[in-house]
């Protein structure tokens, strides 16, 4: 079946690798994970050697039947093949039924990364952790620190749900067909920030992508070009001990906090 380029399909066919993907997500004896685009099943067959149960969310419908044949044969029927797109997936529904919150691991259809990291992120109640692979380039941005080339709009959002952190990274050889980039897997673990952080999650979510709206603007600007009034925009950077001159690209999630928290009315 030659593979489609659209739904990402960029098969890892590195046994070394396959192993050290499902070991990085941690002890999965009794668990269930989730697995994005399980495609000819290379992740699947390590993770349901350790776990009670892997829901395996593939969305292209000739794949999907191929993974049911191969682990028709399981006794222990540990692989459950859902032929759905991974953004439509209902992940609290699942966690619900699984009694527990979920483990997620998936070498990720590149074209649609950011969505599927928001999907997660908004599903962060039912999500215990996720080991993803994602294009190096990607993953570089979702676990930057403050002042580094990579640290935007990205890694405060994926940062705000829980610490991320890379592991390894993989050349194009380890797949088949190979891809253009080299790849980088990550490990997410869900705990969301915004109580200890006294923020509001919609409003401060809105309030950050303002913030990074222009990069070359400094934040003060890009604040003013929102409408928040200068003398507020003054006031608030002073009151939260922010450089007038400074840009979102240097903050530290908590500066971020405190400029939102001066803000409220
Ligand atoms: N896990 C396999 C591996 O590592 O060899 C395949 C990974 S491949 C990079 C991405 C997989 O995601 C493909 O099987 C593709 O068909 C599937 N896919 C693409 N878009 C998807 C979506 N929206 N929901 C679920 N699966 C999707």
């Amino acid at each position: 079946m030659p593979a489609k380029p659209k739904l990402g399909q960029n098969f890892l066919v590195d046994s070394e690798a396959i192993q050290r993907i499902a070991a990085s997500i941690g002890d999965l004896t009794g668990r269930t994970v989730v697995e994005i685009g399980p495609g000819r099943g290379a992740i699947t067959a390590a993770l349901a050697a350790r776990a009670a149960r892997v829901l395996a969310v593939e969305l292209d419908p000739l794949l999907a039947a191929g993974l049911r044949v191969e682990f028709l044969l399981d006794p222990a029927a540990r692989v459950t093949v859902i032929n759905e797109d991974a953004l439509r997936f209902d992940f609290a529904a699942a966690s619900a039924v699984a009694g527990e919150r979920l483990l997620v691991v998936g070498n990720l259809p590149y074209g649609i990364t950011s969505q599927i990291l928001l999907k997660l992120a908004a599903s962060h109640a039912a999500l215990d952790r996720a080991v993803l692979m994602v294009q190096r380039e990607v993953a570089d941005r979702v676990t930057a620190q403050p002042g580094s080339r990579d640290y935007g709009l990205l890694s405060v959002t994926v940062q705000l749900y829980g610490p991320a952190q890379s592991l390894f990274t993989l050349p194009p050889a380890a797949f088949s067909p190979p891809p253009e980039v080299y790849s980088t897997v990550f490990r997410w673990r869900f705990a969301p920030r915004f109580a200890e952080l006294e923020v509001e999650e919609a409003s401060f979510l809105r309030f950050v992508r303002t913030a990074f709206a222009q990069k070359r603007k400094t934040l003060a600007n890009n604040l003013r070009a929102a409408g928040v009034p200068p003398a507020a925009v003054a006031a608030a950077l002073e009151d939260a001990a922010i450089d007038p001159m400074a840009r979102a690209e240097s903050l530290p999630i908590e500066s971020f906090a405190a400029l939102w928290r001066s803000l409220q009315p």
